[in-house]
């Protein structure tokens, strides 16, 4: 399988190729030259497959030759074993609905599903035809500390995560800076996430230092991620289904940067059963405001309850837009022109219907989303995260509709005990974290100050 750029200005290049690369090199995403598309026969075939053999056949046409199929069984077993769930992304009934539970990989939030794998395929490909990756990011909170848990310890990987100082919740910036292994650089910078996410920014636009660094991203715009977001729609909906294609399944998904709504949407595509895909979003309602009216207009930043979906612009809302668009990188430059240009893009009244029959969408205050938390514990005794009390809250019209329960609540100590007089116990993975040594950086929102960091610490 080839991959080739939603701007179409990257030849056209194998698997591992867009992996190492995450962002196109001409600043647009990967995606596949063309999409598998599955039978019902191989649907009822998977039905009944555990996660790993599943994601195994899931990933198979997308991996094409690049790997040994042994050798990608392993990295999957491997990637997965860490999880406290024997069936890794189990569905658990409470209150009336059902909840597809992501949170049980060692960050305890959903990203460990494709960061896992995303670490061990990076740790794999460098061993395999040589090089190193030093990644840089910037975290909010969950994507920081999945990341790190993904690459820990590996060879030929270092990893710098930027966060801002007194900014993230106390249980995530212990995750983050309780990893004490050599490769792990955690950088506290004295300012706000944005500040973070412009110094990471600036340096990836230093085309000669990004090169004699070799930095590459995690962040959600790595098909990898995507790909592997994909295999729990499948997983669920051979649960739900038994493998029945007529049975379709909706899902509600709490969405920031438009990832994992994007994986069931291509799941959908390759011909899971699917019937409803809820995008589920805070106050932050770029997508539910371009569901409603076809206008992606960027907003103003506001801070809620679900940090993780604090975001106006979704990064891989391009992909859909491809799509979307036909598969015409042309147009798709057109429509980003006027985002960047005029700060909103509009699509016409044919393909606004598409969008409305691809997606329902809905907008989640915080005051409806610890109701959420409070009705649901009330009548089950089950604590949801914030980001799924929205997903829940979001689908509340459609009971039937499985949420996605993104994190596990014990991250978010202060909103649910707000919701709900206390707080959820935590997993093992989240515990002692306030007693163990922490190793982090200090520095401030400067550019010159973080490349003299990253020089130093890599030497050069
Ligand atoms: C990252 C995250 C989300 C949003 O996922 P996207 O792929 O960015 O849409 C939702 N909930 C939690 C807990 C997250 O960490």
């Amino acid at each position: 399988m080839h991959y080739i750029s939603t701007r179409g200005g990257v030849a056209p290049v194998g698997f591992a190729d867009a992996v190492m690369m995450g962002l196109g090199t001409d600043g647009g995403l990967l995606v596949p030259a063309a999409l598998p598309e599955l039978d019902a026969a191989t649907l009822r075939d998977w039905a009944a497959l555990p996660f790993q053999a599943l994601a195994l056949a899931v990933l198979t046409p997308f991996v094409g030759d690049e790997i040994p199929r042994d050798d990608l069984a392993g990295l999957i077993e491997r990637s997965y074993a860490g999880f406290a769930h024997p069936e890794v992304t189990p569905l658990k009934e409470a209150a009336g609905r059902t909840y597809l539970e992501l949170f049980h990989g060692p960050t305890a939030a959903f990203k460990d599903v494709a960061l896992q794998l995303l670490g061990n395929v990076f740790e794999y490909l460098l061993a395999r035809d040589g090089g190193t990756l030093n990644i840089l990011g910037a975290t909010s909170g969950d994507t920081g500390s999945a990341a790190i848990y993904g690459v820990r310890g590996k060879p030929r990987i270092n990893i710098f995560i930027l966060h801002p100082q007194g900014r993230v919740s106390p249980v995530q910036e212990r995750q983050m800076t309780t990893v004490l292994d050599a490769n792990v650089h955690n950088i506290a910078v004295r300012g706000t996430f944005d500040d973070c996410q412009h110094l990471v920014k600036a340096l990836f636009r230093d085309l000669p230092f990004k090169d004699r660094h070799h930095l590459g991203a995690v962040n959600s715009i790595n098909w990898l991620r995507i790909l592997a977001q994909t295999v729990y729609y499948f997983h669920a909906w051979g649960r739900i289904s038994g493998g029945d294609p007529a049975r379709k399944v909706s899902f509600a998904v709490p969405t920031g940067n438009f990832g994992d709504v994007f994986a069931g949407w291509l799941a959908r595509r390759m011909g899971l059963p699917i019937d409803r895909l809820v995008i589920a979003t805070n106050r932050n309602d770029i997508l539910t405001r371009f569901v409603a009216t076809g206008e992606y207009a960027k907003g103003e930043v506001f801070q809620t309850l679900s940090p993780a979906m604090d975001i106006q612009v979704a990064s891989n809302f391009e992909r859909y837009l491809y799509f979307l668009l036909g598969e015409d990188p042309a147009a798709v430059r057109e429509k980003l022109g006027d985002l960047d240009r005029t700060g909103s893009l509009r699509v016409d009244a044919a393909q606004l219907r598409q969008v409305q029959a691809d997606f329902g969408a809905a907008a989640v205050s915080d005051a409806e989303t610890l109701a959420q938390i409070r009705s649901t514990y009330a009548a089950s005794g089950y604590i949801l995260c914030p980001h799924t009390a929205v997903g829940a809250a979001a689908s509340a019209d459609a009971p039937d509709t499985v949420v996605l329960a993104t994190a596990h609540p014990a991250k978010f100590v202060d909103a649910v005990r707000e919701a709900i007089g206390r707080e959820a116990p935590p997993p093992p993975s989240l515990q002692g974290l306030m007693d163990k040594p922490v190793r982090c950086a200090e520095l401030d929102a400067s550019e010159a100050a973080l490349r003299a960091h990253i020089d130093a610490t890599l030497g050069g």
